[in-house]
């Protein structure tokens, strides 16, 4: 079979989609199921059975013999608990079953996924739901359901929830505004369309194993720059070595099969490091395949002898990995919202929903940042080579000469206005492709679409998109009471954008995001540079964001205070391992190593000195060695002092306080003495693998 057929016929066969559903589900089934999916009513158990049973149907064909839940908890990666489909027939036979019930709702026992306090303990029971939006696949041998996951009171326990909301959120406020416009009326739907690159690394599994930081915490805690990084930027795009290319090969394939839209595969910036693209598609949709697409690369890499490693820092000194998620809105008539359009109305929709992203942005910068926040994260915003931790907006000289016009109109004559007037009428045209690229930027503005990319190779893209949803209904929905109001719609909606543009302006940024005068002139502007998780977690209760959330049924305070609560309490535990990892390899592997070292080099002193010979270079190393592992080890037992004297946990953000400055500085102090024991330390009794081992293994 050829490729061109082989395919397209692989594409989507291990999804249940739409095309299947037909094959499989009765029509009065799907009538109802889709009847469902319009109004947002829940699935009667009849219809439920019969696709449940054509689920089936399906899945043993294919293999399948459990069925699970597929569920998004507050821990950033996916959950699943499998039954499987065999029931008791009696006289010792079974049959294969599976029903409506088991199909729309679950009972995983959740108890031990995080909840910030949303359930009782007594209450050990939450309960997941099928989200009918999102189709079921095979994964594994198992069917697995895409379902939302709740507390028995409601409360989302869940990533997959609150996007959900924010999806409808934001179409609602979108449609209330278009259908002011005479030539959006027949709008009735808007969808967030997102495209996630992600980035990775792949190393070799054999070296990978040898590391207990990489096997425990995702990343090296030690290990000073290899001779050669990307300094000759001979990586980045280059050609793609065979046992990659075998591995990008297959990732494709189990992808494809899994209905993601994989598209651009090319080696990144470091050594070692790669990055994948989808082709856009909705919000849930994109969210449920990239949680699949890390999944999938972390599988396939073991069948290759390899590791995927999807932290966002794996290697200091060594560029990050991010995922950057490229976000626009769409109607059901087909339009891009954030496509600068040929007609003047076109434009005016254009400059109107532009607007709207930039006050959102301006306003919840916070919150913005907040939802990229985490430990693996502060690694990498605000270092050299990744955005920084500052949110502002790159818009492109085009676009801003646009602005400046709308924003400096009211210093204008009456006849000069007439000309530059951005009213319905009179607008100037919009380039359609804005090809001054800034890479510095942790949201830019690319022709049709935002691309934010602040996001952390590793992190659910849920949060981040939530955030942009609610943001933009929220500004829509202003902008609309505003408009509904107007008995002169072009003046006001003029107006509209002049004071938005003027007031918001300086969250526009276009120019170089990394160097030091940024953050000067960011602080001028008044933006808000939150450095770390533990800076950034007060946004979730900041009582603006909370009026944010709850007004839009994104969350209510409740849910954002838990979230609040579990971020906290990530961050504590993320590095309370970090650091006993540390601890345990360098007490048990490091010191011993360099012990050995040091005894190895006092014996040939002696013995040196015994024959009178010279021995500058032994003598001198010697000291170097003891002065690094002393002041080593006193730092090891600070931070273990510091450890054991270190709050719960769970001790919210005066806990989080403690951890990063009693603990993380220890470890960092440490990461010092370490890197240059390393370089010091003959090759043959160090007990790692180093940076260059690794980074140029595969
Ligand atoms: P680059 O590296 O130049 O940013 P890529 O091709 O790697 O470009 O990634 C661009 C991503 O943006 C792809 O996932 C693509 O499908 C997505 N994309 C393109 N147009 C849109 C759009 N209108 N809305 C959302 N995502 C989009
Ligand atoms: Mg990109």
């Amino acid at each position: 079979m050829s490729e061109a057929t082989r395919i397209p016929e692989l594409f989507g066969s291990l999804v249940f989609n739409e095309r299947t559903m037909e094959q499989y589900v009765p029509q009065s089934a799907m009538d109802v199921w889709r009847g469902c999916l319009k109004s947002g009513q829940p699935l009667p158990l009849s219809a439920a059975n019969e696709i449940a049973d054509a689920m089936k149907t399906w899945a043993l064909e294919h293999g399948a013999t459990h069925f699970t839940h597929w569920f998004q908890p507050l821990s950033g990666v996916t959950a699943e608990k499998h039954d499987s489909f065999i029931n008791n027939a009696g006289g010792g036979r079974v049959m294969m079953d599976f029903s409506g019930k088991e199909l729309v709702r679950g009972e995983p026992d959740a108890s031990s996924f995080p909840n910030g306090g949303l359930r009782a303990t007594f209450e050990a029971r939450g309960y997941s739901a099928w989200d009918p939006t999102a189709f079921a696949f095979i994964k594994d041998g198992s069917l697995c359901i895409p379902t939302v996951f709740c507390s028995y009171g409601g409360a989302a326990l869940d990533k997959k929830t609150p996007l959900l909301r924010s999806n409808e959120a934001v179409s609602r406020e979108a449609v209330k505004l278009l259908h002011l416009f005479d030539s959006q009326k027949d709008v009735s739907k808007v969808t967030p369309q997102v495209g996630p690159e992600q980035e990775y690394f792949l190393i070799d599994r054999e070296l990978y194993l040898k590391r207990e930081d990489l096997r425990l915490c995702g990343r090296a805690l030690f290990g000073s720059k290899p001779p050669k990084g990307q300094e000759l930027d001979d990586h980045y795009f280059g050609v793609i070595r065979p046992r990659v290319a075998a591995f990008m090969k297959e990732l494709d394939e189990e992808l494809w099969k899994l209905g993601v839209l994989s598209k651009t595969k090319h080696n990144e910036v470091a050594p070692g490091q790669h990055e994948m693209a989808p082709i856009y598609c909705d919000a849930n949709t994109a969210n449920d395949q990239n949680q699949l697409v890390m999944e999938t690369m972390k599988k396939v890499a073991e069948r290759h002898g390899l590791v995927c490693l999807l932290h966002e820092k794996p290697f200091a000194g060594v560029n990050g990995s991010g995922k950057h998620v490229n976000w626009s809105l769409s109607t059901d008539t087909g339009e891009n919202l954030f496509s600068p359009g040929k007609t003047p109305s076109q434009n005016a929709v254009f400059l109107l929903f532009l607007a709207a992203f930039v006050k959102g942005v301006d306003e919840y910068q916070e919150l913005l940042r907040c939802s990229v926040a985490f430990a693996g994260n502060d690694h990498r915003l605000g270092a050299q080579e990744a955005p920084p931790a500052i949110i502002s907006v790159f818009l492109g000289s085009e676009l801003q000469s646009i602005i400046d016009a709308i924003v400096g109109e009211s210093d204008y004559t009456e006849t000069e206005r007439k000309t530059l007037r951005i009213g319905v009428d009179v607008l100037p045209s919009i380039p359609q492709d804005t090809t001054d690229r800034n890479r510095t930027s942790p949201l830019a503005f690319t022709g049709n679409k935002f691309e934010f990319r602040m996001l952390g190779s590793s992190q659910s893209i849920a949060s981040p998109n939530v955030v942009l949803n609610t943001i933009m209904a929220q500004e829509l929905e202003e902008f609309a009471d505003i408009l509904e109001q107007s008995n002169d719609f072009r003046a006001d909606l003029q107006n509209l954008l002049h004071d938005t543009f003027k007031a918001h302006q300086r969250i526009i940024f276009n120019g170089n995001g990394y160097g030091e005068d940024w953050v000067r002139e960011a602080q001028r502007r008044g933006l808000s540079n939150l450095r770390d998780t533990v800076d950034c977690m007060p946004a979730y209760i900041d009582p603006k964001n909370i009026r944010l959330f709850s007004g839009h049924n994104i969350l209510s305070e409740t849910e954002m205070r838990a979230r609040y609560e579990i971020h906290l309490e990530n961050y504590c535990k993320v590095t309370s391992i970090e650091a006993a990892t540390l601890r345990d390899m360098v007490m048990r592997g490091i010191l011993p190593a360099v012990n050995r070292y040091t005894a190895d080099l006092t014996q040939a002193i002696l013995h040196k000195r015994e024959l009178v010979v010279p021995c500058r270079v032994e003598e001198d190393l010697l000291s170097k060695l003891s002065g690094l592992t002393a002041s080593l080890y006193d730092t090891m037992a600070a931070m273990e002092q510091a450890m054991d004297q270190a709050p719960d946990a769970e001790g919210g953000i005066e806990a989080a306080r403690y951890y990063r400055e009693e603990i993380g500085r220890r470890m960092e102090e440490a990461r010092q003495s370490i890197d240059r024991l390393e370089s010091l330390t003959a090759a043959e009794y160090w007990p790692y693998p180093t940076y260059a081992d690794i980074l140029f293994s595969v």
